[in-house]
């Protein structure tokens, strides 16, 4: 295989799947390759260094020296002290403990939960459950490029708020959101902020030392460390319900026993996220920009998805008048450039992005978008690549297109 040093390389480090056309992977939004320096880090604790922290012998020692050092690090990268993190198994639980978490604890004070309109699935799910449970959940919509107004969002604020949450970027249209602003807003209020990370961490300064965040959910293989763990930061004071029941590990917030490889792996990735963020976000700024401007200026009819200037440095995000998201993706798969439509997290479903939609797109125009997620393996050339078969997959597929009249 004629790979990039991306993750097919990783994938395929012995080049067995020959194939002729190089293979570009640019949906890092989805998942991403765990940086070889994280698994070296990782590989002493499924052998040698293993061991459960709730041990009471050398060997449970150890393992909560490193359970503690781990938290230290991952603080770090926060701007957070260490007993403001809770170890879950992922974003997704991260938002459970965090919403569920806290409306049960908080429901004497008030039973109104706000929720921006362009969540990760997971917690526009939270939110119906949390109706179910006779909460009342008001969703606030963004402007025509994802973005949420604090103004508008202190509309929604009555008496029996308690909770609002904002995702600090969208994994899907990399609109980045005034989460300092928001914060600001709500300082003082008593009613809690809730950030979900994902898509801005490793990408976009985070510092809890200085924006006022009550919770905040990040997870590990954003920051190239192993998938299956997350981190919901709790600023000291914010009282929470365990959702998980058990041998109350994580200060009874989050039974079950620490998942030390995987733990480990993430302080080794928020250490090296932490040193190389500045040089990361700069070089696939630089990328996502060039990407941009070529489809811009060579495909007639596309359209940039999500905000011009405030959006996270690895996304770009399109639509292409009179043609569908899917075969385009499809298209592009066939001559090995992996990319998404959107949340890969929603693949499943046929309907349109609900993020679009909320951004005011009709159907069809939301279902004619691709998204281009760039990453710490991306090379300059994959945007040479991805210009040299966009351009024709575009006319080929509008060549038969019974929506699009102009060719
Ligand atoms: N929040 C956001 C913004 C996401 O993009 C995702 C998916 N990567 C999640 C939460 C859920 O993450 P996970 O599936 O790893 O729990």
């Amino acid at each position: 295989m004629e790979s990039t040093t991306g993750p097919a390389a990783i994938a395929d480090p012995e080049g067995v799947g020959a194939a002729t056309t190089p293979e570009i992977y640019l949906d890092y939004q989805s998942a991403k390759p765990v940086d070889p320096r994280v698994v070296e880090a990782m590989l002493p604790y499924f052998t040698e260094r293993f061991g459960n922290p709730a041990a009471l012998h050398t060997v449970g020692d150890r393992a909560t020296e490193a359970l503690e050092e781990s938290r230290s690090a991952v603080a770090a990268f926060i701007g957070a002290q260490p007993e403001e993190i809770v170890f879950t198994s992922g974003a997704t639980e991260s938002n459970n403990l965090a919403l569920i978490g806290y409306a049960n604890r908080n429901k004497r004070t008030g039973d109104h939960v706000i929720i921006s309109e362009v969540e990760h699935i997971s917690l526009q799910n939270i939110g119906k459950y949390l109706e179910k449970e006779g909460f009342r959940v008001t969703k606030v919509p963004p402007d025509q490029f994802g973005r949420i107004s604090p103004q508008k969002l202190r509309t929604r604020i009555t008496d029996d708020t308690i909770l609002v949450s904002v995702g600090w970027a969208s994994s899907e249209i990399g609109t980045v959101q005034p989460i300092a602003e928001i914060a600001e807003m709500l300082r003082g209020t008593g009613v809690a902020l809730h950030v979900d990370a994902v898509a801005a961490e490793g990408l976009l300064p985070i510092d809890m030392a200085t924006v006022p965040v009550d919770l905040l959910t990040i997870s590990s293989n954003d920051i190239y460390g192993p998938p299956g763990l997350g981190v919901l930061y709790i600023r000291k004071g914010t009282r929470l319900a365990a959702v998980t029941m058990g041998g109350g590990q994580e200060r009874g917030l989050r039974s079950g026993t620490e998942n030390m490889p995987a733990i480990v792996g993430m302080a080794a990735a928020a250490r090296i996220a932490g040193e190389e963020l500045s040089a990361d976000a700069a070089r696939l700024a630089a990328m996502r920009d060039r990407l941009i401007s070529a489809v811009l200026s060579t495909i007639p009819d596309s359209h940039l998805n999500g905000h011009p200037v405030e959006r996270v440095p690895n996304n770009a995000h399109f639509r292409f008048e009179g043609i569908e998201g899917e075969s385009l993706l499809l298209s592009m798969r066939d001559e090995g450039v992996w990319v998404s439509t959107g949340s890969a997290c929603s693949s499943k479903t046929l309907a349109p992005s609900h993020t679009l939609i909320s951004c005011g797109l009709l159907h069809e125009e939301a279902h004619g978008s691709l998204e281009f997620t760039f990453g710490r393996f991306s090379q300059e050339d994959d945007v040479d690549r991805v210009m040299e078969v966009l351009p024709g997959v575009v006319s080929r597929l509008r060549r038969m297109s019974p929506l699009y009249q102009k060719v």
